[in-house]
């Protein structure tokens, strides 16, 4: 496995990989939804790169970018296991050097969910994808469903800047009892980790209402909700049901529905999701 940090390393590392190329970008820290990506990457891809980068313009003020955890050593450790071919580790000075000014900005979709909430997080993040989409020219790049609709937000992006690669996006993995692995499951205490419990439960209630013929998105909220009163380590910043492409509100469930949510315990933020209208292995099972 190479391990390279400024551009033209990583230029170079690139030009010895077979085709096609599989990224995998990350923030580092990696758990096992991160590995799982490079599962699928190594099933469809000849050679695999992943990134590890922290990206400081994807948080937003009050946010935790200082204290995000970070142990470089470890994941390098984990992706040697796992049968990479390429990590790149860039620095601040590769990814953002002095005099920086360039930002992509995809418009409608980013203006809700995450996005209401969390107003540069996403120019931030189609910022920093375009730049490794361009450093590294990846045939395939694989992406979680956990971030749904960062998901969709980089399709469009995709579409709209003609980048010449395929998304590829893998299911979310959760721990056994259901919690979806994040990195900042770390920050969470014995008791919150127990309450955390709350956002699959609610999901997995959405997923009943829905199985047994419930298709009116107030009555699967209000459902949801009396889940969240139940749990009162819990706040839920919001939960939404919107269509899975525009990302707009439904009122009524035609084919399929994204269901989203924020997630306060303490002060971690979770968040998580599920398609209904669509299986969902990791919540369907008894
Ligand atoms: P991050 O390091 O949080 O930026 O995540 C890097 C990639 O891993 C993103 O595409 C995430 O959607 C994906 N990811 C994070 N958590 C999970 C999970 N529990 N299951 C599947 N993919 C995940």
């Amino acid at each position: 496995m190479k391990i390279v940090k400024t551009l033209e390393e990583l230029r170079t590392a690139r030009t010895h990989l077979n085709a096609p190329v599989g990224l995998v970008p990350t923030m580092g820290f990696l758990h096992a939804g991160h590995l799982s990506l490079v599962q699928c990457a190594r099933q469809d891809c000849a050679s695999v790169v992943v990134s590890i980068y922290v990206n400081p313009t994807q948080f937003g003020p009050n946010e935790d970018f200082a204290a995000y955890p970070r142990d470089v050593d470890r994941d390098l450790d984990l992706l040697r296991d796992a049968g990479v071919n390429l990590v790149w580790v860039p620095t601040e000075e590769v990814m953002y050097p002095h005099g920086y000014q360039t930002f992509v900005t995809v418009e409608e979709i980013t203006q809700v969910l995450e996005g209401a909430m969390r107003p540069t997080h996403f120019r931030g993040v189609t910022t920093i994808v375009a730049k490794l989409f361009n450093a590294v020219q990846p045939d395939k790049a694989f992406f979680g469903q956990k971030d749904a609709q960062q998901v969709a937000v980089l399709q469009q992006m995709v579409r709209d800047l003609n980048f010449n690669l395929e998304m590829v996006v893998c299911p979310i993995v959760r721990e056994k009892d259901g919690l979806a692995l994040s990195s900042r499951n770390i920050y969470l205490d014995v008791d919150q980790r127990k309450a955390a419990l709350v956002l699959s439960r609610s999901l997995r209630k959405a997923r009943e209402l829905f199985a047994a013929g419930e298709r009116d998105a107030i009555k699967i909220h209000q459902a949801m909700d009396a889940v969240f009163a139940d749990e009162p380590l819990a706040r839920s910043q919001y939960i939404s049901l919107v269509d899975p492409k525009t990302l707009l509100d439904i009122e009524k469930i035609e084919t399929e529905a994204l269901v989203s949510m924020a997630v306060y315990m303490g002060k971690t933020r979770l968040i998580d999701n599920t398609i209904l209208g669509k299986p969902d292995l990791t919540l369907d099972q008894p």
